[in-house]
């Protein structure tokens, strides 16, 4: 979709868009997080890492139940704004030595992911119940609170362990 296009009629398609959107980014996070496991060195992180990639593929699933609960072809619009998250975690963690500053720099890029998933789930269950699919609504529930547990869990472990070691 260009900008100046108009493809985007209704508030409907407004809300596929966004969908096919979030199924790109979640598919590519499928892909970035074992490399981002690969990574880190703290036991925890990296388990994290592997128990969010399981969730993330669940995250794919049950879009494709949505696309299909709205009659909808189950597809991806490419999303530069995840491309940009990960492309700069690759960048970032390229450029960092210590591996326990690689960690810190790890958990960073991973809470800039959920954030982004996070915000676009948000406007997703608004717009579906608006738009009366409640079905709908209660799935994608799911998936935003295990991004905000996932958030969560990152935030603890980062100011519980892995900031003190990069510090010091
Ligand atoms: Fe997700
Ligand atoms: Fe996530």
């Amino acid at each position: 979709m260009g900008l100046f296009t108009k493809d985007i009629k209704s508030m409907n398609d407004l809300f596929v868009h966004q969908l096919q959107d979030i199924y790109y980014a979640e598919k590519q996070l499928v892909k970035a997080l074992p490399k981002m496991a690969d990574k880190a060195t703290d036991r925890q992180l990296k388990q994290g890492f592997l128990t969010h990639l399981e969730e993330t593929r669940t995250h794919v699933q049950r879009l494709e139940q949505v696309f299909k609960m709205l009659g909808s072809e189950v597809k991806a619009v490419d999303c530069p704004a995840i491309d940009g998250i990960i492309k700069e975690a690759d960048e970032v963690a390229g450029e960092v030595a210590d591996k326990s500053v690689l960690d810190a720099a790890l958990i960073n890029a991973a809470q800039a992911a959920e954030h982004y998933e996070i915000a676009r789930y948000g406007s997703l269950i608004a717009w579906s119940k608006q738009l009366g699919r409640d079905d709908a609504a209660a799935l994608l529930q799911k998936t935003l609170e295990e991004e905000k547990a996932t958030d969560k869990k990152l935030t603890t472990l980062a100011e519980s362990r892995v900031n003190l070691r990069a510090a010091s």
